[in-house]
């Protein structure tokens, strides 16, 4: 795929705004949403049959990148993660108290952090907890992120076993310029082995997570990288634009600023991304993601069906996604809650017997109307004026007239296209479908976030 994209659309459209993976976004939750707000949220959920996804954070690293924007924390004692496993196991007796026993789930996720950080016991423990909880249905997908540099053959056995089905392993750049830059040193060899590994323990999807933007990324250094990970062919390819926010995450105050690609430049190397996985058989999913054509998130993409959540793209969304750990965020019956972020405050919470909440938001029939047409926009590349939307199943074409011409205005620059049953986004549009997403945002006044294109997110 070749997109002709001039400096000046660039400049012109790069824009501050979200990369909406809530509607409405997380400066928008408000701390007055309480832990009894949220288990009206599960009582709501408790009353369905419906099945659920959960999330766990485990935030422990061996040592902090420096380009690293999670919420994670370093150690290297593993008594710490034996006492959060232990404030999980209440916290999952707390929400499973207020549901019914052996909700089936039917997407199951360890994010961190470095979910593989936890050693054998710590992690056939955690499965056992999460097992005793709730019904992993059979096809579930089930799934977790993975540092590639202290990973071994055993241990992505070892998941396997547990019956994990997605591995999802963190690359960023293989130059090792960019891995000094970003604290990151990780030789190829050792994604090698943990890949090789993951296809020889029968994973049904392997991902590989690169990050654009980095200090001293060049065209070149970046190609080396891309066709790396051609040759390890894995069936995802995320590529994340990197945010440079020191002010926020302290640890990239060891970033030298000075050395971020930006503008047109770091355009210049997501677009590489495109052209030279596309050219090899990848399809282009959402904003920042690549599938191998034959890959359910692909099929799901051409059929106009994919979903996405916080765990990422999805063809099996559960209508209610529960979190668990510090920092994690739920999405259920109509509200976002998110834990407390601080692992001391999210643990004395958890020791009180308090659910460690600390923000949330109930939404509105506006929100949910409008978070279903951002979600389908942002997945499907499209705006369908008959899509119904929750939670009347009224049309989007009769719900948000104001919002199509405004966004039907985009023609003239050749991001979207008007057809006679809904706008289409071209493959010019897509580098810019946050700025057409943003029109159907109503909070979406000022920004408080930064052009997809600056070395900032
Ligand atoms: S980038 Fe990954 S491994 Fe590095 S500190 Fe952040 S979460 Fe840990």
């Amino acid at each position: 795929m070749t997109v002709e994209i001039t400096r000046e659309t660039i400049d012109r459209y790069n824009r501050p705004g979200p990369r909406y993976t809530s509607y409405p976004t997380v400066p928008h939750w408000s701390n007055t949403f309480t832990a009894e707000d949220y288990l009206a949220a599960l009582h709501d959920v408790a009353v369905t049959n419906d099945p659920i996804s959960v999330y766990v954070h485990l935030p422990f690293c061996a040592e902090r990148c420096a380009y690293c924007g999670c919420n994670a924390t370093s150690t290297r004692r593993p008594a710490v993660v034996d006492q959060y496993l232990d404030r999980i196991e209440h916290e999952l007796a707390m929400i499973t108290a207020h549901l019914s026993t052996g909700r089936r789930v039917v997407q199951l996720h360890w994010g961190g952090g470095t979910p593989n950080f936890l050693n054998e016991a710590q992690t056939r423990r955690l499965m056992g907890l999460l097992r005793a909880a709730f019904t992993i249905a059979p096809d579930a997908e089930v799934a977790l992120e993975v540092d590639p540099r202290i990973g071994s053959r055993e241990q992505v056995f070892l998941f396997r076993e547990l019956g994990f089905n997605r591995i999802s392993f963190g690359v960023q750049d293989i130059a090792q310029e960019v891995q000094i830059a970003i604290g990151r040193i990780q030789p190829l060899w050792q994604t090698e082995n943990v890949v090789r590994a993951a296809r020889d323990a029968g994973f049904s999807s392997i991902n590989i997570d690169l990050v654009y933007g980095l200090p001293y990324q060049t065209p070149a250094s970046f190609a080396m990288t891309l066709q790396a990970m051609i040759d390890l062919h894995p069936d995802r390819i995320a590529c994340f634009s990197y945010a440079h926010l020191p002010q926020a995450r302290p640890n990239q105050k060891r970033v030298d600023a000075r050395q971020l690609p930006t503008g047109y430049d770091k355009f210049q190397l997501f677009r590489q991304a495109i052209e030279t996985l596309t050219a090899v058989g990848y399809e282009w999913i959402g904003m920042d993601h690549f599938a191998l054509a034959n890959d359910e998130l692909a099929i799901a993409a051409r059929e106009r069906r994919l979903q996405r959540n916080f765990m990422g793209y999805t063809v099996l969304p559960a209508p209610h996604q529960i979190g668990f750990g510090m920092s994690a965020i739920g999405d259920l019956a109509g509200r976002y809650v998110q834990n407390d972020s601080g692992l001391g405050r999210y643990q004395r919470a958890i020791d009180e017997g308090c659910l460690p909440i600390t923000r949330g938001m109930r939404l509105s029939d506006d929100d949910l109307m409008r978070r279903h047409a951002i979600m389908h926009l942002m997945c499907n590349l499209e705006v369908p004026f008959d899509l119904p939307l929750p939670p009347h199943g009224w049309r989007l074409g009769e719900v948000f007239t104001a919002e199509i011409e405004r966004i039907a205005a985009y023609a003239d620059d050749h991001l979207v296209v008007v057809e006679p049953n809904r706008l289409r986004v071209t493959d010019r549009g897509r580098f810019f479908v946050r700025n057409l997403a943003m029109e159907l945002d109503r909070y979406f006044q000022q920004a408080t976030e930064r052009p997809i294109f600056s070395s900032t997110v």
